[in-house]
């Protein structure tokens, strides 16, 4: 099976993230997209988050008209405490799927924070990486933004598909852009406006069912559209 980890805040999860999974599962031929949000996430510790169990349950939603994409809890809060490390829950995810091939799927503007992920070097050696374009985020800048010691070489393009190589010391990687996605969606524009004016949300940026779910358990009130 080819099975992708999308680790995510999901607060809430939005179409441009069901968008680019289910993109990414179409051009790569991928069985399963596993949709994890994130328990504790260092490069966040200071922003206010939905609890985990509530952005868990909209994410179900989100993905119940969506196969091959699937809710998990594989990234939930770790019991001692600790971050929740993407390099971790890829590690846990190959000891789990050993005969599989695996894939780790990220926006565009997640490149931005690369270098401070815990042992990026070597989570990138784990599971091919699919990176979705994002409005405001040039897939262009990639190679500048590897972690020190990872280097990109040569590209191909074929379809909807940029194949980057990448390389850190012996090892070899594949990074797959996809360059032809275009959702200008952002969970922090749909908290304010859940908060602020939710009439003005429509089915073409947020899941009606999740946003349900959000008025219905009051997450995104005010008071916690200004403490984000
Ligand atoms: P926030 O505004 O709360 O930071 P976000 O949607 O940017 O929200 P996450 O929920 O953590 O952040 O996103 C999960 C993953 O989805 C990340 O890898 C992010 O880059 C990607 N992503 C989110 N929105 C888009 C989008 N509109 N287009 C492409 N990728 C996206």
């Amino acid at each position: 099976m080819r099975i992708a980890l999308f680790g995510g805040s999901f607060d809430p999860p939005h179409l441009g993230h069901t968008g680019i999974a289910t993109a990414a599962a179409a051009l790569l031929y991928l069985d399963r997209v596993l949709v994890t949000p994130a328990g504790r996430q260092p490069l966040k510790r200071d922003q206010h988050q939905s609890s985990f169990e509530d952005r868990l349950a909209m994410v179900e939603l989100a993905c119940q008209n969506h196969p091959p994409l699937v809710a998990s809890d594989i990234d939930a809060p770790r019991p001692d405490g600790r971050f929740n490390y993407t390099y971790d829950t890829l590690e846990d995810l190959r000891d789990a799927h050993q005969d599989d091939e695996l894939f780790c799927l990220i926006g565009a503007d997640s490149l931005q924070t690369l270098r401070q992920w815990h042992r990026a070097a070597e989570a990138l050696m784990l599971a091919q990486w699919i990176v979705a374009a994002r409005p405001g985020f040039p897939l262009e800048a990639m190679a500048s933004l590897l972690p020190s010691g990872v280097h990109a070489g040569d590209s191909e393009q074929s379809g909807g598909l940029v194949r980057v190589p990448l390389i850190s010391g012996f090892r070899q990687q594949t990074l797959w852009l996809l360059p032809q996605l275009d959702y200008e969606i952002s969970a922090t524009d749909l908290r304010a406006a859940l908060a602020g004016a939710p009439a003005g949300i429509t089915e073409r940026v947020l899941d009606p069912a999740v946003a349900e779910y959000a008025r219905k358990h009051r997450l995104y009130t005010e008071s916690c559209a200004l403490r984000s």
